[in-house]
């Protein structure tokens, strides 16, 4: 377990010192309606242990949502009346220049509320036994859907990749076969993470002010679906977890230490509850509902945030010069490396399709599993773990490739050079854009 612990200035003007008090909390029409959609994320909580996945709100309310099980029926029926209450009514609809920032927010918020409260209500009727579609579901909780792709879209792909490692047997087992060259040895895993992180972090500072009392510690675990984890538990303070349960290969490190950490979800938690819960005393992002449509804004920024924080070339550089020896590989076969793991990454929809099949109930397990190993080149066991995510977390998967790529162009459409896109990158993790507000 490992301990960083980042001091720098704070925002300028902040109430906020050492992790800081929030600001007191107004009496507002929105922060009354968004109190109970908080108290409401919690009572679904315990119909659905994965549902709240980070919530530093006052522990009084979380108290409250565990002395008893509320009906889903109730929670419904008061989701439905805070939508209501809501209307549709917002200050502008039009997009506001520079001067109006303040009623875009307030705007964004309305909207952002009404919509986390659908996708709530949404979650209720599956918890009910609603069935719905791949598509439906991803739609009604992330408020997008992905594109379908047939195995053509693929083939070409796996062409290329052919050619590139050319061989007897099943392709799959010869992209298994060169990756295992490059797995970071268990012994080796902490060091090698540690100084991921340490760039990581380094790269993202000089463009944001964390608080400081801003920090995370690093666990390796084992018998999870997931392979990296962020649980966020307020005052700025993350839990990383890396599952071990896996070989881990060398690009995994930055990939992690990005995505979960800088400029990933460890900063987008902070900043959220820096801007938005202390500064401006909404309580509902004290709460993160992980069924929602955030998830697809935060797992979106955390995979864009890798290439926002590196270019190609910086990457491959550092990657050279400290990752593969720190890890003990040649670093002369850096760019053979990447090369290769840039066609991989084009298969990333693959996995979609993988999903889409399965929870339709088109494919079983095992056919799925199969399909992700013939057209995503999974290992059979890697396989078989990413099915069980499949169960635990179903249309969620779209959030990865999907979000990213709808955020890269939500970003780059307002500016290609690297301190706007830092600027955009920032505004966006400190604000509540809905993912149907990226297509803008
Ligand atoms: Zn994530």
């Amino acid at each position: 377990m490992r301990t960083f612990i980042i001091a720098i200035g704070l925002v300028a003007g902040s109430a906020c010192g050492q992790g800081g008090e929030p600001a007191p909390r107004t009496s507002t029409p929105m922060n009354t309606i968004a109190e109970q959609y908080v108290k409401l994320v919690l009572a679904m909580g315990q119909h659905d242990p994965a549902y709240v996945d980070a919530y530093y709100g006052p522990p009084e309310w979380k108290a409250e949502a565990e002395t008893g099980k509320r009906p889903l029926t109730d929670i419904d029926a008061d989701a439905a009346r805070l939508i209501e209450e809501l209307g549709t009514s917002v200050v502008s609809a039009s997009t506001p220049e520079q001067g109006d920032r303040e009623t875009e927010v307030s705007n964004l918020r309305h909207i952002y509320l009404r919509r986390q409260l659908e996708a709530l209500r949404s979650r209720v009727r599956m918890l009910s036994g609603t069935k719905l579609s791949f598509d439906e579901e991803s739609q009604a909780l992330y408020d997008a859907v992905a594109p379908t792709h047939p195995e053509s879209y693929f083939q070409g792909m796996l062409d290329d990749l052919e050619r590139r490692l050319p061989g007897k047997g099943p392709l799959a087992d010869r992209v298994e076969a060169y990756r295992k060259q490059f797995v970071i040895p268990r012994d080796r895993l902490g060091r090698v993470f540690d100084l991921a992180i340490a760039e990581c972090r380094r790269r993202t500072m000089p463009h944001m002010e964390l608080p400081a009392a801003e920090s995370f510690t690093v666990e390796y675990v084992t018998g999870k679906s997931w392979s990296g984890y962020n649980w966020y538990h307020g005052n700025y303070r993350s839990v990383i977890q890396v599952n071990t349960d896996l070989p881990i290969f060398i690009d995994r490190a930055i990939d992690l230490a990005c995505h979960e950490g800088y400029p990933g979800h460890h900063v987008y938690n902070a900043l959220l509850e820096k801007n938005l819960t202390r500064d401006r005393g909404w309580p509902e992002f004290s709460v993160y509902a992980l069924f929602s449509p955030q998830s697809l804004i935060a797992e979106g920024t955390a995979n864009y945030g890798i290439e926002v924080a590196f270019s190609d070339a910086e990457r491959r550089a550092f990657e050279r010069e400290v990752l593969f020896p720190a890890a003990g590989l040649n670093p002369a076969r850096v760019d053979e490396y990447y090369d290769f793991h840039d066609l991989i990454d084009r298969l990333s929809y693959a996995g979609n399709e993988a999903a889409r099949r399965y929870l339709n109930g088109e494919v079983d397990r095992q056919a799925a599993a199969q399909w992700l190993t013939r057209f995503a080149l999974m290992s059979p066991e890697r396989a078989e773990q990413r099915t069980r995510f499949f169960d635990d977390y179903r249309s969620y998967v779209i959030n990865y490739n999907l979000g990213k790529d709808l955020v890269k162009q939500f970003i780059e459409a307002r500016g290609g050079d690297d301190d706007t896109r830092w600027q955009e990158f920032i505004r966006l993790l400190g604000s509540p854009r809905l993912p149907s507000g990226l297509r803008q």
